[in-house]
C-alpha cells in the first residue's frame, strides 16, 4: 500500500496541474496595449477678430462636424472683407473660421463657441447644425468660374486636418452647406469646389495617424 502512495500523489498532482490548479501558477494578466496619442496635424496660424454673432453650444454637446462654405461675394478676395460683416451685430451672421484667396485664416468665433454659418440645417436625424459642427467659409464669388486658389486648399487642408484630429470628426461629417442646409437658396459650396483634391490633401496630412472613414 505504501509503494502506491507517491504514485498516486504524482498522478493527482498532475490531474490538478492539467486542470489549472495546484502547481501551476496563476496566467500572467494581459498587458494593456499601450496606446500612442495620434499627433494632431498644427493648426494654421490665425487673425483672430470676435464676432458678436454668437453664442453657447448646448450644454455637453461635443463638435462632431465641420461644414464647408463660401461667402457668394464677387470681387471679394480678403477674409478681413467677410470678417468686416461677421463683426457687424446687425448681420446675425458668422462662421469660426475665413480662408481668403491669399490664404489667410480669421477666426471670428472660438471653437467651442457657436457660430451662426448654417441657419436652419439638418445631418442625418439631428437638426439645427450650428449646435454641434465648425463652420469655414472660404472666400469665393459663388458662380461656378471664380477659381479657389491654390493657397485656400493649402490652408483649408491643414485646418481640416487639424480640425478633424483634435474633434475626431469623420470624414462623412465633414459636409458642404449645401449637404445640410434647409433652404434650396443656398447652395455652397461653388460645384467648382474640389472635393477630391479637398479629401485627398487632408488624407495626406493626416497620414497613418488618423482612421479613414471613406466617403461614398
Ligand atoms: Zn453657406
Amino acid at each position: 500500500m505504501a509503494s502506491f502512495l507517491p504514485i498516486a500523489a504524482m498522478l493527482l498532482s498532475g490531474t490538478l496541474y492539467a486542470m489549472g490548479w495546484g502547481l501551476k501558477p496563476a496566467p500572467l494578466p494581459t498587458p494593456a496595449p499601450v496606446v500612442t496619442p495620434r499627433p494632431i496635424p498644427p493648426k494654421p496660424q490665425v487673425t483672430f477678430l470676435e464676432s458678436p454673432n454668437q453664442d453657447l453650444r448646448p450644454a455637453g454637446m461635443p463638435i462632431d462636424c465641420i461644414v464647408i462654405h463660401d461667402t457668394e461675394s464677387p470681387g471679394v478676395r480678403s477674409a478681413r472683407r467677410i470678417a468686416n460683416h461677421f463683426l457687424n451685430p446687425k448681420s446675425q451672421v458668422s462662421a469660426h473660421y475665413i480662408i481668403g484667396k491669399d490664404g489667410e485664416v480669421v477666426q471670428c468665433v472660438q471653437d467651442e463657441a457657436r457660430a451662426w454659418h448654417a441657419g436652419p440645417s439638418r445631418l442625418g436625424d439631428r437638426v439645427k447644425v450650428n449646435d454641434f459642427s465648425l463652420g469655414i467659409e472660404l472666400v469665393n464669388a459663388q458662380t461656378g468660374n471664380d477659381p479657389f486658389t491654390d493657397a485656400q486648399y493649402d490652408t483649408l487642408n491643414q485646418l481640416v486636418a487639424h480640425l478633424m484630429a483634435k474633434y475626431q470628426v469623420p470624414w462623412e461629417r465633414v459636409v458642404g452647406h449645401k449637404d445640410i442646409t434647409d433652404r434650396a437658396s443656398k447652395r455652397d459650396p461653388a460645384p467648382n469646389f474640389d472635393w477630391k483634391r479637398f479629401f485627398a490633401g487632408v488624407d495626406g496630412i493626416l497620414g497613418e495617424t488618423y482612421a479613414r472613414i471613406p466617403r461614398p
